[in-house]
């Protein structure tokens, strides 16, 4: 009961605070017909990527520019070099045969913390003895303190730096390895390491390691490059690779071969100019057109564990006046409602900001709309709001919305915001899932039975009694076959059951006790309760909404938006209405809200023991 009540409260609260933090005073339509499009920076294949890095130099407690503890500008060289080879900058010695793969390297100015840094964190290695003799293990076979130790000890988010560990020694070594990087990975571990005395072109460097291409050789791996020779050890080997695509480095443009460690092709025709390959650092000049396609991505966005970095604050300064446009987590509105466009703006400057102008576009539609939004409060450093531009929204279909931060900051970089939307009728499915006593031998599949594509799943589930555990994801209408496995054969006979649920509580698919080993349940989902927006018109907007919209002229007072409140019922999935004095089971509640003007919402609600 109680946890009903406070539910209950939290949600009126977020109604109303979501419309008090920011005020509008002013709300223009501009241009709504035939207006000309706007030039507004669209994130696309041929865009420059900027990924912020942090070096962590773990030095053994030298002065700063002594022994391990190599200076800054030897590690700025570096990233010189690294920016030359990637971006193949004429005149260096990045510019060979290869491509310019349009990925760029910043310092860090902000730690994750919000801080001011200089993107150099230096770290005594001290504090771990076995670093101090033998440096650090990767291999487990090998010597030295285990990498988890000083990576988990030192480590900044991952999904929104590039880390590098300038190290003493790798495996009780200071020439060889030179280093070690993760492919695209969610692990701790994640980030490069490098001996110290291969990074830059001057200072504590060896003299046949002093062009740097030990760091982009190892970013090519970050960033999802396998060795141009694969796992090839023979020529012979190489030279019968049938499929490009799946084998070897699995890209089609660099030629199969073993590891070349002179400036020469080992192999008949091989590039021993890649970065990717073993040979000598005067002859590495290149990446090829298939490399770079591999680390931006099927669309040009970078492997999806890496896509984060290019949300990343790392590079904005901690100064002065400077907002940023995010994209709110969630985009995606499930269900059949039209679609309403939302910004987050958050300060990422060191002032309080009392007014701002966001603009919101909408590609190949007259939607233009302007929102100068003045704060009761001020949106203090590191806070955000909200805005909602709701005062048109948007029929099915696909769009390529954005946004435009209109006030001059000091920052510009992080004014516009776009993406791509499409928007179709959808809903709401709830899964929950008690897995028995194996949970481990538990996973389950949501197929698209017209593509065969698999859109939700999960396994991994602990050995032992959890709490149940809810899912919930969006999917479009159409036809799916809910597939749940046991791997044992004995389904959930040690005390599990799973149940799945559309967006009206309808069960589609329950299970219990001892199903063997696979359950499928078919069924389809479709929408009736709303049909598409009628749009006469074709730009993508309800002809309804367009009405709407015309009609506003005068500026909206914040406090008309807010609707009184009249009554709130709770109804369990069977539709029954529930009492305030019920003793509520665990399970799956709706609230309905309704508003004095008739208008209603409703807020579906968990409760579990
Ligand atoms: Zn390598």
């Amino acid at each position: 009961m109680k946890y009903i009540f406070s539910l209950i409260f939290f949600f009126i609260t977020t109604l109303s605070l979501s419309q008090g933090q920011c005020g509008f005073n002013d709300v223009k339509m501009m241009g709504f017909y035939g207006r000309q499009k706007k030039s507004i920076n669209v994130s696309n294949r041929t865009e420059v990527h900027t990924i912020p890095v942090v070096f962590h130099v773990i030095h053994l407690g030298e002065d700063v520019g002594v022994g391990t503890n190599i200076s800054d500008e030897q590690i700025l060289d570096g990233l010189r070099i690294l920016n030359e080879d990637f971006r193949k900058i004429q005149g260096t010695w990045g510019d060979g045969d290869g491509v310019d793969v349009e990925i760029e390297f910043c310092l860090s100015q902000r730690d994750p913390n919000n801080n001011p840094t200089s993107g150099i964190n230096r770290v005594n290695g001290n504090q771990w003895p076995s670093y101090v003799d033998e440096g650090i293990r990767v291999n487990p076979l090998n010597s030295g303190e285990p990498e988890i130790n000083i990576k988990s000890a030192t480590s900044w988010d991952r999904s929104s730096y590039m880390n590098v560990w300038i190290v003493s020694e790798i495996h009780d070594s200071n020439v060889s390895p030179q280093g070690f990087a993760t492919l695209p990975t969610n692990s701790i571990t994640d980030g490069i390491i490098i001996l110290h005395n291969v990074i830059g072109s001057f200072g504590n460097v060896q003299s046949f390691h002093n062009m740097s291409r030990t760091l982009t050789h190892e970013v090519g791996h970050y960033l999802g490059l396998f060795h141009t020779f694969g796992m090839y050890q023979t020529c012979d080997n190489a030279l019968s690779e049938s499929d490009c695509q799946t084998q070897g480095d699995m890209v089609c443009d660099t030629p199969p071969t073993t590891p070349n460690l002179q400036c020469d092709d080992w192999c008949p025709g091989a590039q021993y100019e890649n970065y990717m390959d073993y040979s000598l650092q005067s002859c590495k000049n290149m990446f090829t057109q298939g490399q770079k396609d591999r680390m931006r991505g099927v669309n040009g966005i970078l492997n999806p564990f890496r896509i984060s970095l290019l949300d990343s604050e790392g590079c904005v300064p901690v100064e002065g006046f400077n907002l940023s446009l995010k994209l709110p987590q969630v985009v995606n509105e499930c269900g059949t409602e039209p679609f309403k466009p939302q910004i987050e703006v958050k300060n990422l400057g060191t002032i309080p900001v009392y007014e701002f102008s966001v603009t919101c576009t909408i590609e190949n539609t007259p939607y233009e709309v302007v929102k100068d939004c003045v704060l009761t409060n001020p949106l203090l450093p590191q806070n955000s709001v909200f805005i909602d531009f709701d005062y048109s929204s948007l029929g099915y279909g696909n769009y390529v919305i954005n946004f435009n931060l209109t006030t001059e900051d000091i920052y510009s970089g992080d004014n516009f915001v776009t993406y791509e939307f499409n928007h179709q009728p959808s809903q709401e499915m709830t899964l929950i899932i008690n897995t028995d006593f194996f949970g481990n031998e538990t996973s389950w599949e949501l197929i698209d039975q017209n593509t065969q594509e698999i859109i939700w799943s999960q396994d991994g589930y602990p050995i032992g009694m959890e709490f149940p555990s809810v899912e919930i994801t969006c999917i479009q209408n159409g036809c799916y076959d809910f597939v749940i496995y046991d791997l044992a054969g004995d389904g959930m006979q040690f005390g599990g059951d799973f149940t799945l649920l559309d967006a009206s509580g309808n069960t589609l698919a329950y299970g219990e006790g001892d199903w063997g080993s696979v359950l499928t349940f078919p069924f389809c989902v479709e929408n009736q309760t709303s049909e598409n927006c009628e749009d006469l018109n074709n730009n993508g907007i309800c002809d309804f909404d367009e009405e709407i919209v015309n009609y506003i002229e005068e500026p909206i007072n914040q406090s008309d938006e807010i609707k009184q409140i009249i009554k709130i019922r709770t109804f369990d999935i069977s539709g029954r209405i529930l009492s305030e004095s019920e003793n509520y089971q665990p399970g799956i509640y709706i609230l309905m809200i309704e508003y004095e003007d008739g208008s209603y919402d409703s807020q579906k609600i968990f409760r579990w023991d």
